[in-house]
């Protein structure tokens, strides 16, 4: 179940002047101050701190039910789907039979709690350290509700760290007779207070009665009833208290409805363009300088290639603002389609910007770019055209006379195309009818860096001849070689179009990868060595060891020494990391692909930016290490010419399952080898990146601050898809219809949209 953190205090309306938690019955200061560091300060509050899970007799299974799971997924493939779930927690509920500690060496000491819920199989707990601790808490005959991670392992079952609460004899009633109970999130804090289960669950109990009639509706009557969802004031009754498992159903449904709904009226609306009555410059889409490209190209656009340009072409013929992401798995060639709709850009006298998130990536765009536009200027010098492209780079390392000289260039509209890093859009830097933005790994930016390069669009137009009159704002089309589940791109990318780039140029091999053991390493060394014979080149990477540069710089430093030496003194090994300049690293990747080295020694800087076709291998150490996401786009900077290409994932020898004494270690090792199993089995970005998704949840996976998306209470955006797509339907629907909301039946949408959103739409109140 997903963690649900704690309610903020505008989920809904409360009252202006709403009495303090600290004066209702059987809260005193202590306790009041308890709830107060989890956000609760008003009765009102208490109302919405909604349960984060149940226990009943039917959702909690007997001992022998669980073993018989654990058991049975244990015989399967330890790599299936139902393996992978069965890293969500259960909750048993059983009586404590006994006690035992047992020590071990000088002070190393245990405490297994044994449980028994005459099912004739027996659990147990077990708790490194704090021998007496535990002892005094648990006596034989507690109820206790247990829940956390269970494993079986040397014939038992076994918890791994849960989470206990004690069942009261009270409750232990209720629970028999089949009633399904409220588990709340408890801090030490408020159990500390004396702020038990129990006692939180009558506070709660008395709360309700009090404050459900004060909570205002938020959905339509339409939608309410089209979806069969129950009332604002029953759902929060039913999410305290459930009648029935149905009931509570329900009730969580309506509220995750709620909560995607309002998320994608906000997307519906930005993608309507309510919020600015911003016009982009019309671009042709006849463009005869990437007509002239198309023809200096060493290779025909594959067909997904030719859809999404001309999606995007579409897109910018019109005065609207493209906001277009352009998706497709790494050496899907999104850079040729991103330059091609830049040239048709310029054919209309404007400007364009290629962002991306690092020097390395800059440059490497810079060069790609470059390379191609000399040719195109050689072309347009021999048919005569007086024109000639003009392609700059602005990035964080350069030096200040260097950088004025850029900046001039790029004020007087010389320089046709920007790239860069973010340096693009410090203050300093001025525009001359900035029409096209392309941001790469749009990711790694947050709407923030969108919104800036936009403000600097509007202002390059300030003394425009042809657009003056009203607010302007460049075409948008942003990249990502991330691949992203569909679920996800609703959200993070809801306000805009999505291109797919679903093919790969034909030349592709598959990428032969192959999950290796350290002391197989002699082996791969010389494969990597009959590779370099056959006049190939390799990579060799290590993972970022700590988090800190110096260090990995120095890991990768003497690894480098140590195989130059050791393992291929006759060879030349070049060294790649992030502590080099950018220059250096510049030099370095320059000369791997001039073919001065055999083999780069790297830390991940190479994830992006190098595109070396003749590097056909590529060995990652401490492959465990890396993240799904990460190993993928590593893997991408081999199988990018016409050879067989190899990924050789290095790990160490031993991985055994057993249960970890550290929190959360069981579950890692199974999480490293799932990522390591999906990397040798499938190549396609999309699947790797739905695994992703669901060994690190969406937070963590898009990196929730960056990403815009807020934290849901009751949806998951990695298992509601359904909801997601429902949600976004109606929104969308509602928005296209009535887009200021102004008809009667969408007032309570209005409302409350209003309240969640109102600093981004003060447009909408004018009615
Ligand atoms: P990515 O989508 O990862 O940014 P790139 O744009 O870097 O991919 O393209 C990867 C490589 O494929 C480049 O060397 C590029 O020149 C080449 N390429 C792009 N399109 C095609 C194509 N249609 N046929 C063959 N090669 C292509
Ligand atoms: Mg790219």
């Amino acid at each position: 179940m997903p963690e649900q953190p704690i309610p903020q205090a505008s989920t809904h309306s409360s009252p202006p002047q709403a009495a303090s938690i600290q004066y209702m019955k059987g809260i005193g200061p202590r306790r009041a101050e308890a709830l107060a560091v989890a956000g609760i300060l008003t009765p009102s509050d208490l109302l919405r701190f909604y349960p984060r899970s149940y226990i009943d007799r039917n959702s909690v299974p007997s001992l022998r039910d669980l073993k018989t799971a654990l058991v049975n997924a244990q015989q399967q493939d330890a790599f299936s789907e139902q393996n992978m779930n069965l890293q969500t927690e259960v909750t048993v509920v059983a009586f404590v039979r006994a006690v035992r500690d047992r020590t071990f060496g000088k002070n190393r000491t245990m405490v297994a709690v044994e449980l028994d819920d005459h099912s004739g199989v027996k659990a147990e707990i077990v708790f490194w350290n704090q021998a007496e601790y535990f002892k005094r808490i648990y006596q034989e005959d507690q109820l206790l509700a247990v829940s956390g991670i269970a494993e079986y392992a040397y014939g038992k079952i076994q918890f791994n760290h849960p989470e206990i609460e004690r069942i009261e004899p009270d409750d232990a009633e209720s629970y028999t007779a089949g009633r399904i109970l409220p588990k709340y999130r408890l801090t030490q804090k408020m159990k500390d207070a004396g702020l038990t289960m129990r006692v939180m669950r009558n506070l709660v109990s008395a709360v309700v009665e009090q404050e459900i009639p004060n909570l205002h509706e938020t959905l339509s009557e339409e939608l309410l009833a089209k979806f069969d969802f129950p009332g604002i004031q029953s759902a929060a009754r039913q999410l305290h208290f459930p009648d029935s498992h149905e009931a509570l159903h329900k009730a969580r449904e309506r509220m995750k409805f709620e909560e995607l709904f309002f998320f994608e009226m906000l997307l519906a609306m930005r993608h309507n363009g309510i919020k600015s009555i911003d016009k982009a410059p019309a671009i042709g889409e006849k463009s005869p300088l990437a007509r002239l490209l198309l023809e200096l190209l060493p290779f025909d656009l594959t067909r997904a290639q030719k859809r999404v340009l001309r999606e995007a072409l579409d897109d910018m013929r019109s005065t609207k603002p493209m906001n277009r992401l352009l998706q497709g798995d790494v050496g899907s060639g999104k850079t040729v389609v991103a330059l091609l709709a830049m040239l048709a850009a310029i054919d209309a006298g404007l400007q364009c910007v290629m962002m991306a998130p690092t020097e390395i990536l800059a440059e490497q765009h810079y060069n790609t770019l470059r390379d191609y536009i000399e040719k195109l200027n050689t072309k347009l010098a021999d048919i005569q055209d007086p024109r000639k492209i003009s392609v700059a780079q602005l990035v964080g390392g350069q030096k200040k006379r260097q950088r004025a000289a850029i900046s001039e260039q790029i004020l007087s509209g010389e320089a046709n195309i920007i790239v860069g890093t973010h340096a693009l859009f410090q203050s300093t830097v001025e525009y001359k009818r900035l029409g096209l933005v392309v941001i790469d790994e749009q990711h790694r930016f947050g709407v923030l860096q969108r919104a800036e390069l936009k403000k600097k669009a509007t202002a390059s137009f300030a003394n425009d001849a042809e657009l003056t009159a009203e607010e302007i704002s460049p075409h948008i089309m942003v990249m990502s070689a991330t691949p992203i589940p569909r679920t996800l791109s609703m959200t993070v990318y809801g306000d805009l179009d999505v291109s797919v780039i679903d093919e790969l140029p034909k030349n592709r091999k598959t990428i032969k990868t192959k999950v290796v053991f350290e002391s197989k390493l002699p082996v791969v060394f010389q494969f990597l060595r009959e590779q370099v014979e056959k006049g190939h080149q390799a990579y060799i990477v290590y993972p970022l060891v700590e988090k800190s540069e110096k260090v990995e710089a120095k890991s990768a430093v003497e690894h480098h020494e140590r195989l130059q030496h050791e393992i291929f003194p006759d060879l030349k090994l070049g060294l790649l990391h992030g502590q080099m300049l950018w220059y250096e690293k510049e030099d370095a990747m320059k000369a791997f692909k001039n073919k001065e080295f055999h083999i780069l020694v790297a830390t991940t800087v190479v994830e992006v930016g190098i595109d070396v076709p003749n590097a056909t291998v590529m060995l990652i150490e401490n492959a465990d290490r890396f993240g799904l996401a990460q190993l993928h786009q590593l893997r991408g900077r081999v199988g990018r010419g016409a050879e067989q290409s190899f990924c050789l994932l290095a790990t160490k020898d031993h991985f055994k399952f057993h249960i970890g004494k550290r929190e959360n270690e069981a579950q890692e090792r199974k999480s490293c080898i799932i990522r390591l199993k999906t990397m040798q089995d499938t190549s396609d970005g999309f699947k790797i990146a739905e695994v992703d998704l669901k060994l690190r949840g969406p937070g963590d996976f898009l990196g929730t601050r960056q990403s815009g998306i807020p934290e849901f209470t009751f949806a998951d955006l990695v298992s509601d898809g359904d909801v997601i797509a429902i949600a976004r339907r109606e929104a969308f629907a509602i928005v296209a219809e009535d887009p200021h909301l102004r008809k009667s039946e969408h007032t309570t949408i209005r409302n409350e949209f209003l309240r969640q959103h109102q600093k981004d739409f003060t447009l909408l109140d004018v009615a």
